[in-house]
Protein backbone atom coordinates (compact mmCIF):
# COMPACT_ATOMS: atom_id res chain seq x y z
CA UNK A 1 0.00 0.00 0.00
CA UNK A 2 1.64 2.98 -1.17
CA UNK A 3 1.09 6.82 -0.36
CA UNK A 4 -1.08 7.84 -3.18
CA UNK A 5 -1.33 11.72 -2.34
CA UNK A 6 -0.63 14.43 0.88
CA UNK A 7 -2.99 17.09 1.15
CA UNK A 8 -3.27 19.94 3.77
CA UNK A 9 -6.98 21.93 4.94
CA UNK A 10 -6.52 25.07 6.89
CA UNK A 11 -9.69 25.73 8.34
CA UNK A 12 -11.20 29.16 9.94
CA UNK A 13 -13.95 30.54 11.37
CA UNK A 14 -14.89 33.71 13.01
CA UNK A 15 -15.35 33.26 16.98
CA UNK A 16 -18.42 34.93 18.65
CA UNK A 17 -16.00 36.76 20.90
CA UNK A 18 -12.78 37.92 21.16
CA UNK A 19 -10.22 35.56 23.64
CA UNK A 20 -6.48 36.12 24.76
CA UNK A 21 -4.08 34.90 26.10
CA UNK A 22 -1.04 36.32 27.92
CA UNK A 23 0.75 37.15 24.06
CA UNK A 24 -2.13 38.28 21.72
CA UNK A 25 -6.16 38.32 21.46
CA UNK A 26 -7.51 36.33 18.61
CA UNK A 27 -10.57 36.87 16.93
CA UNK A 28 -10.67 33.77 14.48
CA UNK A 29 -9.91 29.93 14.86
CA UNK A 30 -8.01 28.32 12.92
CA UNK A 31 -7.44 24.42 12.49
CA UNK A 32 -4.46 22.35 10.05
CA UNK A 33 -5.41 19.05 8.74
CA UNK A 34 -3.53 16.58 6.95
CA UNK A 35 -4.91 14.22 4.70
CA UNK A 36 -2.87 11.38 3.03
CA UNK A 37 -4.34 8.75 0.41
CA UNK A 38 -3.04 5.26 -0.65
CA UNK A 39 -3.69 3.67 -3.53
CA UNK A 40 -5.50 0.82 -1.81
CA UNK A 41 -8.16 3.52 -1.06
CA UNK A 42 -7.94 3.78 2.72
CA UNK A 43 -7.30 7.50 3.94
CA UNK A 44 -5.79 8.96 6.64
CA UNK A 45 -6.68 12.15 8.90
CA UNK A 46 -3.82 13.92 11.14
CA UNK A 47 -3.64 17.42 12.43
CA UNK A 48 -0.80 19.98 12.86
CA UNK A 49 -0.39 22.57 15.76
CA UNK A 50 0.24 26.02 14.61
CA UNK A 51 -3.00 28.76 14.65
CA UNK A 52 -3.66 31.47 12.06
CA UNK A 53 -0.87 31.90 9.18
CA UNK A 54 1.82 29.39 10.85
CA UNK A 55 -1.00 26.68 9.41
CA UNK A 56 -0.82 28.36 6.00
CA UNK A 57 3.04 28.20 6.30
CA UNK A 58 3.01 24.77 7.96
CA UNK A 59 0.65 23.67 4.90
CA UNK A 60 3.30 24.76 2.56
CA UNK A 61 5.85 22.65 4.31
CA UNK A 62 3.41 19.65 4.40
CA UNK A 63 2.47 20.24 0.21
CA UNK A 64 5.63 21.51 -0.92
CA UNK A 65 8.74 19.76 1.14
CA UNK A 66 7.04 16.49 3.22
CA UNK A 67 4.76 15.01 -0.23
CA UNK A 68 7.13 15.02 -2.64
CA UNK A 69 9.57 13.26 -0.22
CA UNK A 70 7.25 10.28 1.17
CA UNK A 71 4.32 10.04 -2.07
CA UNK A 72 4.79 6.59 -3.58
CA UNK A 73 6.44 5.26 -0.62
CA UNK A 74 4.66 2.41 1.56
CA UNK A 75 2.56 4.16 3.73
CA UNK A 76 2.82 1.24 6.85
CA UNK A 77 6.70 2.33 7.31
CA UNK A 78 5.65 5.10 9.40
CA UNK A 79 9.28 4.89 11.25
CA UNK A 80 10.99 4.88 8.54
CA UNK A 81 9.43 7.73 7.08
CA UNK A 82 9.71 9.79 9.91
CA UNK A 83 13.39 9.86 10.02
CA UNK A 84 13.89 10.27 6.27
CA UNK A 85 11.65 12.97 6.34
CA UNK A 86 13.64 14.37 9.97
CA UNK A 87 17.19 13.44 7.71
CA UNK A 88 16.28 15.68 5.10
CA UNK A 89 14.84 18.43 7.19
CA UNK A 90 17.29 18.40 10.34
CA UNK A 91 19.79 21.07 8.68
CA UNK A 92 16.61 23.77 8.06
CA UNK A 93 14.76 23.37 11.45
CA UNK A 94 15.01 20.95 14.44
CA UNK A 95 12.11 22.45 16.59
CA UNK A 96 8.28 24.45 15.26
CA UNK A 97 7.12 24.38 11.85
CA UNK A 98 9.08 21.54 10.08
CA UNK A 99 7.96 19.21 13.36
CA UNK A 100 4.64 20.80 13.35
CA UNK A 101 3.98 20.05 10.14
CA UNK A 102 5.64 16.40 10.36
CA UNK A 103 3.38 15.66 13.34
CA UNK A 104 0.34 16.18 10.65
CA UNK A 105 1.59 13.62 8.17
CA UNK A 106 2.74 11.22 11.01
CA UNK A 107 -0.77 11.21 12.73
CA UNK A 108 -2.59 10.59 9.28
CA UNK A 109 0.19 7.06 8.91
CA UNK A 110 -1.32 6.29 12.08
CA UNK A 111 -4.93 6.11 11.40
CA UNK A 112 -3.82 4.21 8.13
CA UNK A 113 -2.18 2.11 10.01
CA UNK A 114 -5.43 1.02 12.04
CA UNK A 115 -7.65 1.14 9.46
CA UNK A 116 -5.14 -1.24 7.47
CA UNK A 117 -5.33 -3.59 10.47
CA UNK A 118 -8.48 -2.79 11.43
CA UNK A 119 -7.71 -1.85 15.12
CA UNK A 120 -7.78 1.49 16.93
CA UNK A 121 -4.42 3.20 17.39
CA UNK A 122 -4.09 2.53 21.21
CA UNK A 123 -4.28 -1.32 20.28
CA UNK A 124 -1.48 -0.77 17.59
CA UNK A 125 0.20 0.92 20.72
CA UNK A 126 0.16 -2.29 23.01
CA UNK A 127 -3.58 -1.62 24.38
CA UNK A 128 -5.83 0.55 26.50
CA UNK A 129 -4.39 0.79 30.19
CA UNK A 130 -7.72 2.64 31.07
CA UNK A 131 -11.00 2.71 28.55
CA UNK A 132 -11.99 6.40 30.36
CA UNK A 133 -10.10 8.93 30.77
CA UNK A 134 -10.82 11.94 33.15
CA UNK A 135 -11.12 15.64 31.72
CA UNK A 136 -10.30 18.73 32.91
CA UNK A 137 -11.98 21.85 31.27
CA UNK A 138 -10.00 25.13 30.32
CA UNK A 139 -11.50 28.61 29.91
CA UNK A 140 -10.98 31.80 31.71
CA UNK A 141 -9.53 33.17 28.66
CA UNK A 142 -8.32 36.97 28.84
CA UNK A 143 -10.64 39.44 27.36
CA UNK A 144 -9.67 42.96 26.63
CA UNK A 145 -11.58 44.24 29.11
CA UNK A 146 -10.87 46.24 32.88
CA UNK A 147 -9.50 43.19 35.75
CA UNK A 148 -12.40 43.60 38.09
CA UNK A 149 -14.91 42.64 35.16
CA UNK A 150 -12.35 40.29 34.16
CA UNK A 151 -12.27 38.56 37.85
CA UNK A 152 -15.97 39.22 38.11
CA UNK A 153 -16.60 36.86 34.60
CA UNK A 154 -13.24 34.05 35.80
CA UNK A 155 -15.26 33.32 39.10
CA UNK A 156 -18.24 32.87 37.47
CA UNK A 157 -17.13 30.64 34.69
CA UNK A 158 -15.01 28.91 37.21
CA UNK A 159 -18.14 27.91 39.04
CA UNK A 160 -20.02 26.80 35.89
CA UNK A 161 -17.24 24.77 34.54
CA UNK A 162 -16.92 22.90 37.70
CA UNK A 163 -20.90 22.67 37.24
CA UNK A 164 -20.39 21.02 34.07
CA UNK A 165 -18.97 18.35 35.31
CA UNK A 166 -15.08 18.50 34.50
CA UNK A 167 -12.37 16.90 36.85
CA UNK A 168 -10.52 20.06 37.20
CA UNK A 169 -10.43 23.65 35.50
CA UNK A 170 -7.29 25.92 33.99
CA UNK A 171 -7.25 29.71 33.80
CA UNK A 172 -4.88 32.15 31.90
CA UNK A 173 -3.03 34.88 33.50
CA UNK A 174 -0.88 37.00 31.71
CA UNK A 175 -1.71 40.25 33.33
CA UNK A 176 1.09 41.24 35.48
CA UNK A 177 1.56 39.54 39.07
CA UNK A 178 -1.00 41.85 41.21
CA UNK A 179 -3.86 41.43 39.09
CA UNK A 180 -2.97 37.54 37.89
CA UNK A 181 -3.54 37.23 41.84
CA UNK A 182 -6.99 38.71 41.72
CA UNK A 183 -7.93 36.79 38.77
CA UNK A 184 -6.69 33.76 40.63
CA UNK A 185 -8.02 34.27 43.75
CA UNK A 186 -11.32 35.16 41.81
CA UNK A 187 -11.00 31.48 40.20
CA UNK A 188 -10.56 29.65 44.08
CA UNK A 189 -13.40 31.51 45.41
CA UNK A 190 -15.29 30.52 41.86
CA UNK A 191 -14.66 26.88 42.51
CA UNK A 192 -14.56 26.13 46.30
CA UNK A 193 -11.85 24.91 48.42
CA UNK A 194 -12.52 21.55 47.20
CA UNK A 195 -11.56 21.67 43.89
CA UNK A 196 -8.59 21.83 41.38
CA UNK A 197 -7.58 24.75 39.46
CA UNK A 198 -4.74 25.58 37.32
CA UNK A 199 -2.84 28.64 35.84
CA UNK A 200 -1.56 28.92 32.47
CA UNK A 201 1.07 31.79 32.05
CA UNK A 202 2.06 31.22 28.29
CA UNK A 203 5.35 32.08 29.53
CA UNK A 204 4.87 35.69 29.99
CA UNK A 205 7.02 36.08 33.64
CA UNK A 206 10.65 36.92 34.62
CA UNK A 207 11.48 34.04 37.09
CA UNK A 208 11.45 36.56 39.65
CA UNK A 209 8.06 37.39 38.62
CA UNK A 210 7.23 33.99 38.03
CA UNK A 211 7.95 33.27 41.72
CA UNK A 212 6.22 35.91 43.45
CA UNK A 213 2.64 34.40 41.18
CA UNK A 214 3.88 30.85 42.11
CA UNK A 215 3.94 31.87 46.09
CA UNK A 216 0.51 33.53 45.50
CA UNK A 217 -0.74 30.26 43.69
CA UNK A 218 0.70 27.92 47.05
CA UNK A 219 -1.46 29.71 48.67
CA UNK A 220 -4.25 29.60 47.27
CA UNK A 221 -3.47 25.96 46.38
CA UNK A 222 -3.43 25.79 42.87
CA UNK A 223 -2.27 22.44 41.09
CA UNK A 224 -0.48 23.44 38.43
CA UNK A 225 1.52 26.48 37.58
CA UNK A 226 1.27 25.82 33.76
CA UNK A 227 4.36 27.62 31.60
CA UNK A 228 6.17 30.26 33.75
CA UNK A 229 9.04 31.21 32.14
CA UNK A 230 9.74 30.96 28.49
CA UNK A 231 10.19 27.64 27.51
CA UNK A 232 13.95 28.44 26.62
CA UNK A 233 14.55 29.12 30.09
CA UNK A 234 15.87 26.12 31.70
CA UNK A 235 17.46 26.85 34.87
CA UNK A 236 14.34 29.34 35.77
CA UNK A 237 12.11 26.24 35.38
CA UNK A 238 14.76 24.42 37.67
CA UNK A 239 14.82 27.01 39.85
CA UNK A 240 10.93 27.65 40.30
CA UNK A 241 10.46 24.05 40.91
CA UNK A 242 12.75 23.47 43.91
CA UNK A 243 11.25 27.11 45.27
CA UNK A 244 7.46 26.51 45.08
CA UNK A 245 4.66 23.56 46.33
CA UNK A 246 2.71 24.18 43.08
CA UNK A 247 3.50 21.61 40.40
CA UNK A 248 5.52 23.39 37.53
CA UNK A 249 4.18 21.98 34.51
CA UNK A 250 5.78 22.78 30.46
CA UNK A 251 6.35 21.35 27.24
CA UNK A 252 4.29 22.10 24.98
CA UNK A 253 6.68 23.92 22.98
CA UNK A 254 9.37 21.55 22.99
CA UNK A 255 10.11 18.91 20.15
CA UNK A 256 11.12 15.66 19.29
CA UNK A 257 13.18 13.11 21.95
CA UNK A 258 16.37 15.67 21.73
CA UNK A 259 14.84 19.08 23.43
CA UNK A 260 12.86 16.65 25.28
CA UNK A 261 15.91 15.48 26.73
CA UNK A 262 17.42 18.39 27.69
CA UNK A 263 14.07 19.93 29.23
CA UNK A 264 14.08 17.10 31.39
CA UNK A 265 17.32 16.53 32.37
CA UNK A 266 16.78 20.39 33.59
CA UNK A 267 14.40 18.58 36.58
CA UNK A 268 12.31 21.52 36.13
CA UNK A 269 8.86 20.07 35.50
CA UNK A 270 6.87 18.18 37.69
CA UNK A 271 4.66 17.22 35.20
CA UNK A 272 5.20 17.11 31.41
CA UNK A 273 2.60 18.26 28.76
CA UNK A 274 3.60 17.23 25.78
CA UNK A 275 1.76 18.60 22.01
CA UNK A 276 1.59 15.69 19.81
CA UNK A 277 0.30 17.58 16.97
CA UNK A 278 3.61 19.60 17.18
CA UNK A 279 6.94 17.36 18.41
CA UNK A 280 6.85 15.20 15.57
CA UNK A 281 3.39 13.11 16.18
CA UNK A 282 2.43 9.65 17.64
CA UNK A 283 6.01 8.61 16.48
CA UNK A 284 7.86 10.64 17.88
CA UNK A 285 5.83 11.01 20.87
CA UNK A 286 5.77 7.91 22.17
CA UNK A 287 9.64 8.46 22.61
CA UNK A 288 9.11 11.98 23.86
CA UNK A 289 6.64 9.65 26.79
CA UNK A 290 9.71 6.82 27.37
CA UNK A 291 11.75 9.99 28.04
CA UNK A 292 9.50 11.19 30.80
CA UNK A 293 8.85 8.19 32.30
CA UNK A 294 12.27 7.49 32.19
CA UNK A 295 12.49 10.74 34.53
CA UNK A 296 9.65 9.72 36.34
CA UNK A 297 7.64 12.99 35.37
CA UNK A 298 3.99 12.33 35.25
CA UNK A 299 2.44 13.64 31.91
CA UNK A 300 -0.61 15.47 31.09
CA UNK A 301 -1.00 15.75 26.77
CA UNK A 302 -0.97 19.20 25.95
CA UNK A 303 -4.49 19.55 23.53
CA UNK A 304 -5.35 22.21 20.98
CA UNK A 305 -7.63 22.46 18.16
CA UNK A 306 -10.02 20.13 15.88
CA UNK A 307 -11.67 16.40 16.53
CA UNK A 308 -8.98 15.22 15.06
CA UNK A 309 -6.48 16.28 17.65
CA UNK A 310 -9.12 14.72 20.66
CA UNK A 311 -9.23 11.64 19.28
CA UNK A 312 -5.22 11.39 18.98
CA UNK A 313 -5.01 12.60 22.42
CA UNK A 314 -7.68 9.84 23.64
CA UNK A 315 -5.97 7.11 21.62
CA UNK A 316 -2.69 7.87 23.51
CA UNK A 317 -3.92 9.22 26.52
CA UNK A 318 -5.46 5.18 26.88
CA UNK A 319 -2.35 3.45 25.56
CA UNK A 320 -0.34 5.40 28.84
CA UNK A 321 1.13 3.18 31.37
CA UNK A 322 0.71 4.27 34.84
CA UNK A 323 3.27 6.02 36.23
CA UNK A 324 4.29 5.06 39.22
CA UNK A 325 1.53 2.37 39.11
CA UNK A 326 -0.65 1.03 42.39
CA UNK A 327 -4.08 0.28 43.10
CA UNK A 328 -5.48 3.76 42.77
CA UNK A 329 -2.54 5.30 40.64
CA UNK A 330 -2.06 8.77 39.20
CA UNK A 331 -4.35 9.47 36.78
CA UNK A 332 -3.32 11.05 33.48
CA UNK A 333 -6.09 14.28 32.23
CA UNK A 334 -7.72 15.26 28.75
CA UNK A 335 -7.06 18.81 28.17
CA UNK A 336 -10.84 20.35 26.69
CA UNK A 337 -10.59 23.58 25.52
CA UNK A 338 -14.47 25.12 27.12
CA UNK A 339 -14.87 27.63 24.93
CA UNK A 340 -16.57 28.18 20.92
CA UNK A 341 -14.49 25.21 18.87
CA UNK A 342 -16.91 24.32 16.10
CA UNK A 343 -13.80 22.28 14.65
CA UNK A 344 -13.83 20.18 17.66
CA UNK A 345 -17.79 20.35 18.11
CA UNK A 346 -19.46 19.80 14.80
CA UNK A 347 -17.03 18.14 12.48
CA UNK A 348 -17.04 14.92 12.90
CA UNK A 349 -19.69 12.50 10.66
CA UNK A 350 -20.61 11.35 14.83
CA UNK A 351 -19.75 13.89 17.06
CA UNK A 352 -17.36 12.75 20.19
CA UNK A 353 -20.22 14.77 22.35
CA UNK A 354 -17.43 15.30 25.25
CA UNK A 355 -19.43 17.88 26.90
CA UNK A 356 -22.34 15.60 27.66
CA UNK A 357 -19.88 12.34 28.30
CA UNK A 358 -18.31 15.09 31.18
CA UNK A 359 -21.75 16.13 32.19
CA UNK A 360 -23.19 12.35 32.53
CA UNK A 361 -20.15 10.11 33.92
CA UNK A 362 -18.26 13.09 36.31
CA UNK A 363 -15.77 13.96 34.03
CA UNK A 364 -14.82 11.11 32.56
CA UNK A 365 -14.94 10.53 28.80
CA UNK A 366 -14.58 6.94 26.52
CA UNK A 367 -12.07 6.63 24.45
CA UNK A 368 -13.02 5.78 20.58
CA UNK A 369 -12.60 1.73 19.77
CA UNK A 370 -13.21 2.36 15.79
CA UNK A 371 -10.26 1.38 13.28
CA UNK A 372 -7.57 4.15 13.34
CA UNK A 373 -8.25 7.26 15.16
CA UNK A 374 -11.68 5.99 15.54
CA UNK A 375 -13.29 9.27 14.26
CA UNK A 376 -14.89 10.06 11.01
CA UNK A 377 -14.35 14.03 9.66
CA UNK A 378 -16.87 15.37 7.53
CA UNK A 379 -15.86 16.49 4.13
CA UNK A 380 -18.64 18.69 3.31
CA UNK A 381 -17.35 20.46 6.63
CA UNK A 382 -13.66 20.75 5.89
CA UNK A 383 -14.52 21.92 2.35
CA UNK A 384 -17.19 25.07 4.08
CA UNK A 385 -14.35 26.12 6.15
CA UNK A 386 -11.44 25.60 4.24
CA UNK A 387 -9.33 28.76 3.70
CA UNK A 388 -6.86 27.66 1.05
CA1 LIG B 1 -0.75 26.13 27.73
Amino acid sequence: MKIASVKSHVLRYELPETLGYSQQYYTHRTAHLVEVRTDQGIVGWGECFGPGNVALANKAIVENVIAPMIEGESALKRDVIWHKVYNLLRDHGQKGMPLQAMSGVDIALWDIAGKAANLPVHALLGGAHRDRVAVYGYGMMLRPEPVAELAARFEDEAASIRDAGFVATKMKIGLGVRDDIRLATAVRKGVGDDYRFMADANHCYTTSDALAMGRALDELDAYWFEEPVAPEDHDGYRELRMALKTNIAGGEAEYNRWGWRALLECRGLSIAQPEVCALGGISEYQRVLALCHAHFTPVVNHVWGSAIAVATNLQLLAAMPDLPGGLHPWEPMLEFDTTHNAFRDDMLESSLDIQSQVKGSNGYVSVPDGAGLGVVPDEKFIKHHTVN
